[in-house]
């Protein structure tokens, strides 16, 4: 089942020189493919909208500044059960937590700075998308 994800490498990610190396994992998937990417620094309305799910935890205002810290690297990946896939290459939300051998695992250090965002089913997905990328 071909599906399409809305992937974020964060601001960190951008920072610290990561998005090759990430972006590397995701195109050594067999079979995925990239039909959009764009670097873009996130104005706070599209953040509002993106992690209104978020809104009035005790997280969320640090999140927003730091999503609009920097450019973001957004990029849409298409392939076999993408949705499923990336949120396995990422793994868990708490880099801690999460193996070796994922990004957040390899390269992630507090839960807020985990590099990454992927869309987390179909419905999110299907939101996302339109979020950020209106006209594809
Ligand atoms: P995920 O990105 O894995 O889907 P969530 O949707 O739960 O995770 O949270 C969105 C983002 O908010 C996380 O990726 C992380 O950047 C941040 N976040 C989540 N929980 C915390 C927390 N307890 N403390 C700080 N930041 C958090
Ligand atoms: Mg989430």
């Amino acid at each position: 089942m071909s599906q399409r994800t809305l992937v974020i490498l964060k601001p960190d990610a951008v920072k610290r020189g990561l998005v090759g190396e990430i972006i590397g994992r995701i195109e050594r998937k067999a079979g995925w493919t990239i039909p959009a990417m764009e670097l873009r620094t996130l104005d706070q309305e599209t953040l509002e909208a993106h992690y209104g799910e978020h809104k009035g935890k005790v997280f969320y205002e640090p999140l927003m500044g730091f999503m609009a810290s920097g450019p973001a690297v957004v990029l849409v990946v298409e392939g076999e059960r993408a949705i499923e896939g990336v949120r396995q290459l990422a793994g868990p939300t708490d880099p801690i937590a999460a193996a070796p051998g994922s990004i957040r695992g390899d390269f992630g250090t507090i839960v807020r700075e985990n590099l990454i965002h992927a869309s987390d089913s179909e419905e999110s997905a299907e939101r996302e998308l339109k979020l950020f990328f209106p006209a594809l």
